[in-house]
């Protein structure tokens, strides 16, 4: 009643007029009396302030109130919202979430029981191809066995003949029996064939599927925040964040999910050499069973303490190459087979490096040589790396100082040593400056003749006292000795020099000229035996005096052969130590006699 009443009243103002407007904004603000609430269509034309954001049509809220939003109504800060609802609900189709969810479910059912249809006739064919059930078995055996025909047999009628009737039973049980291998044959194989269904059939694979299944189900969603990994895109690269995920986890342990993501990111690593195909496929498939994945969550870290996987990504393919071909060479190498190692050592580079620190030149140690040699067979397949064809500038040169003596050696270098400035004299004792002679030659040596053949000795010393830490090395050449005759070699005290003979104070050795050589002739202190039989020297007829008082060394060896050594009897050996004052001393006697002091050298070490 009320509808039509206001739908028909006439405007007071313009009584022809039905009401057509309502004001339903800024109604608050204005007083009642001032401006009527209700318009007709004379007084919309007559207000030159109307504004139609204000008004509504009263038809449209009788006609479309029930179905539609009114643009209008109700009163809102922003009237924009209520028009994209209008522009939403005026679309029809794009508002039926319902229904798609709806028509999804239907056609999934559908499709779903279609295909269980589908395999469940398959597996029902699969298992109807074996002797499954009772009645197959029982059926197969009564062919087989011809038992039905036994009992028909039996069951003639021919109970007045008995003979007549174990005849019949007698012929059918022979043929039986004529048969038994191919009736065990037979039956055996029936046997087989329902035992072989027994062990063939898996009640428990598809029950796994059947759950599998259910919890695919289970994650059926038809909106994003459900689903993970389209939630984690929309807000940043999933690889990073799962990247960030791994490299959180050394502070912080994670519920890891298991998600296609990590197992790809573990097996294409790229020392597994994976195909690009198998990659490629695996990923296919993890991908589509990551919601199954992602049941397995571990609270736990990929990785062990302190270890992360390798970046083998970021090295190049011949670095790999390399890698892979040591891992190989490693594991051959730790089974220990002495061919195999014999075969590495004898490789072209190994030999080569062999030679290089087993050379003189090196001045390597033992230990470190083991240790390095050790270390080349281990790395071999890194050694490729290194062009050794052409490795010297001169191969010759090299030959030449690996295959040097040792003796050699020394003498090269002890030659390379600088000559200590010492100076020799003669002492006054025995007139000595008068009876002797010592130039100094333009090379540095010195050279002591024994100018007349007065019977005396005199003493030849060095002009400085030797230090007691020093480690001494005297060469003495004969250079004029008549046969049968001798001179002394060794040490004096300085205190001493003008007053008594030198080889007095027991520190020497005398030695005489034996055919082409120079001999051992008496006992003075230097004359224990080290090395060798006695004492001789040859060729040139040098003789080496190696002294080091601090560790009481006081030697006399043939040079540069060292085939023979005399030491210091050890009760003369303290006097090394107890003198300030000793120096080196040669004692000379006969006329011509001319001995030349050729080298004087500190060294580090006596060699040999
Ligand atoms: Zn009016």
């Amino acid at each position: 009643m009320d509808k039509i009443t206001i739908q028909h009243l006439k405007c007071n103002k313009h009584p022809n007029k039905n009401l057509q407007f309502i004001q339903v904004n800024d109604v608050l603000t204005q007083p009642i009396s001032t401006k009527p609430l209700f318009y007709c269509s004379s007084c919309f034309n007559h207000d030159l302030h109307f504004k139609s954001i204000n008004y509504l049509m009263i038809d449209q809220i009788f006609q479309e109130s029930d179905t539609n939003i009114i643009p209008k109504w109700p009163p809102v800060n922003n009237y924009q919202i209520i028009s994209d609802l209008v522009d939403l609900t005026s679309n029809q189709s794009s508002l039926d979430y319902v229904k798609q969810i709806t028509d999804f479910f239907h056609q999934f059912i559908e499709e779903f029981l279609n295909k269980i249809d589908v395999i469940q006739k398959k597996m029902i064919n699969e298992a109807l191809k074996y002797p499954i059930d009772t009645q197959q078995i029982i059926k197969r055996y009564q062919e087989i066995s011809n038992i039905l025909q036994f009992k028909q047999i039996l069951n003639n009628e021919q109970p007045n003949n008995l003979e007549d009737h174990s005849t019949l039973c007698k012929e059918f049980i022979s043929q039986m029996e004529s048969q038994k291998d191919k009736n065990t044959e037979l039956l055996q194989s029936l046997l087989t064939q329902a035992n072989q269904l027994k062990t063939n059939f898996n009640m428990e694979y598809p029950h796994i599927i059947k759950q599998q299944l259910f919890t695919l189900i289970d994650h059926i969603s038809f909106f994003n925040l459900d689903i993970p990994e389209v939630s984690s895109t929309n807000h940043n690269n999933t690889k990073s964040h799962f990247e960030a995920n791994i490299t959180n986890q050394r502070n912080q342990i994670v519920d890891l999910k298991l998600t296609s993501d990590l197992i790809m990111k573990l097996v294409s690593n790229k020392s597994n050499f994976c195909s690009d195909q198998f990659i490629n496929k695996l990923s296919e498939s993890l991908q589509s069973i990551n919601p199954i994945l992602k049941q397995f969550s571990f609270k736990t870290v990929v990785f062990k303490e302190n270890k992360e996987q390798i970046d083998f990504s970021k090295i190049s393919d011949e670095k790999i190459n390399l890698i892979e071909e040591y891992v190989k060479h490693s594991i051959t190498l730790s089974r220990g087979e002495q061919q195999f190692e014999q075969e590495v050592k004898d490789s072209q580079e190994i030999k080569q490096m062999t030679q290089i620190v087993n050379s003189k030149m090196s001045f390597l140690r033992q230990e470190f040589i083991q240790q390095f040699e050790k270390f080349l067979v281990d790395v071999k397949p890194f050694l490729k790396q290194i062009n050794f064809t052409n490795s010297f500038t001169d191969k010759n040169k090299f030959d030449f100082f690996r295959n040097l003596k040792d003796n050699k050696w020394n003498a090269l270098y002890e030659e390379s040593l600088p000559n200590l400035d010492l100076e020799l004299f003669a002492t006054n004792y025995n007139n000595g400056q008068r009876n002797c002679v010592i130039n100094k030659r333009e090379n540095g040596y010195y050279e002591i003749e024994k100018l007349n053949n007065i019977i005396c000795w005199v003493n030849c010393i060095s002009n400085t006292n030797l230090e007691k830490d020093k480690k001494y090395i005297f060469r003495i050449k004969v250079e004029n000795l008549n046969e049968s005759h001798f001179f002394y070699i060794g040490l004096m005290r300085n205190s001493n020099a003008d007053q008594n003979y030198g080889y007095k104070e027991y520190l020497s050795c005398l030695l005489q000229k034996n055919n082409q050589s120079v001999i051992k002739c008496g006992s003075f202190g230097i004359d224990k035996q080290l090395k060798g039989a006695e004492f001789k020297t040859s060729g040139e007829n040098m003789i080496e005096i190696r002294l080091c008082l601090k560790e009481y060394i006081l030697e006399v060896l043939d040079f540069p052969n060292y085939e023979y050594k005399l030491g210091l009897q050890d009760k003369y050996k303290e006097k090394l130590t107890q003198f300030d004052d000793l120096r080196l001393y040669l004692g000379t006697y006969f006329q011509g006699s001319k001995l030349i002091l050729m080298d004087v050298k500190i060294v580090n070490e006596f060699i040999n």
